[in-house]
């Protein structure tokens, strides 16, 4: 037990979140119990993380594994003879921590995202039609979050690209998207940042500099399949030059949440078409997203990803194999589905509340009297 690689869990506590500050102890070898000395209170070692209060650690784990890598949940339930509610939670489970742990490690990076794709999937279940949209990072392939919705509207294409928002760097960035209209309207309004004026009251926002959107629409009449490509917004030179450097040709496509979506379709059994194992519960999808895309993000390596480097004097070949979290530089080695579902999302951290009011009275010292 290391209660230097430990923090304090507890949201009432005001040393939440941090590491290495001294104020953890351990409180119990045999129970592997914390003590938080700030707050008093003691933790779990397993608090934070995806085994929290799981009495089948290993089979849980074998279970995800299965899960993120396309098997039916019926299979779990008769090889490992537990209740299908049980493999049910695991899913939950397994996949609302692997939301947390994206929105800690990818939501609050700042990336030269280059270019983004996005493109919704229709999905069916028991309950009727849903839509999940994902978005892309092209250049690493790194899977940047899904929102599902039972519309296809742009209250669903708003909160996908709030998502890509948070992890842009303003640098110049192409959208590649398809004809859905929602998506010029989202990111004309998100891409803009106040320009402050020193003066009370709301400042103007100004739109981000190069920010160009492209859409590739395809029709199908009588059987024959067209494709138009469009530059809806930004100049064709930069748009050449941003796809030739984030894909090595300046082919206007969706080519790679196409790719994309089809790992999805074949890692989540729900996701497969003309399918009988449909979700029983639609609120079951985000997560179950979640899983699959973050153990695509941070265990399974890219084969397109991978650089050659020529080894020693005699310059033997050797393949470097990268996931998509390494190739976006963050992380420095391939994670194992255990290593994922044992991180430890960290509470955001403890913010003083600002004072509101007029100030309190100073009360005068005898001097000053
Ligand atoms: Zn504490």
């Amino acid at each position: 037990m290391d209660p230097q690689a430990q923090f304090c869990p507890n949201r009432a506590c005001t040393a939440r979140g941090q590491i290495g500050q001294g104020n953890i102890g351990v409180h119990s070898q045999q129970d592997r119990r914390y003590i938080c000395r700030t707050c008093g209170q003691t933790f779990s070692e397993s608090k934070g993380t995806a085994y929290y209060r799981v009495k089948k650690g290993e089979t849980f784990t074998l279970a995800v594994k299965l899960l993120a890598h396309g098997c039916p949940a019926q299979a779990i339930v008769a090889a490992f003879e537990v209740d299908e509610r049980t493999v049910a939670d695991w899913l939950r489970r397994a996949g609302t921590h692997c939301q947390q742990a994206h929105e800690q490690l990818i939501g609050r990076s700042h990336l030269d995202l280059g270019q983004v794709q996005a493109d919704e999937i229709k999905v069916h279940t028991q309950c009727g039609t849903v839509w999940a949209a994902s978005a892309i990072m092209v250049s690493t392939r790194l899977w940047l979050g899904g929102i599902v919705s039972v519309q296809r509207d742009l209250k669903l294409i708003q909160a996908l690209v709030a998502l890509v928002v948070c992890v842009a760097l303003c640098r110049p960035l192409v959208w590649a998207v398809d004809g859905l209209s929602s998506y010029v309207t989202a990111v004309r309004a998100a891409f803009r940042r106040p320009l402050p004026t020193g003066h009370r009251g709301r400042p103007r926002l100004v739109a981000w500099p190069d920010i160009a959107l492209i859409q590739v629409v395809k029709r199908r009449t009588g059987g024959v399949l067209s494709v138009e490509r469009r530059i809806v917004q930004g100049c064709p030179q930069a748009v050449a030059a941003l796809l030739h450097r984030t894909q090595g040709t300046s082919t206007i496509n969706t080519a790679y949440i196409e790719r994309l979506n089809a790992t999805f379709r074949q890692c989540l059994a729900c996701l497969a078409r003309r399918s009988r194992a449909l979700l029983r519960a639609p609120d079951t999808l985000q997560p179950a997203l979640y899983l699959v895309g973050s153990v695509y993000n941070f265990c399974t390596f890219h084969d397109s990803l991978r650089l050659l480097l020529l080894v020693g004097r005699s310059g033997r070949r050797r393949w470097v194999h990268r996931t998509p979290a390494l190739a976006a530089g963050l992380t420095d080695h391939r994670w194992s589905v255990e290593e994922l579902l044992a991180f430890k999302v960290p509470p955001p951290p403890f913010v003083l509340p600002k004072r509101r009011g007029r100030p309190p009275k100073r009360v005068l010292t005898e001097v000053e009297a």
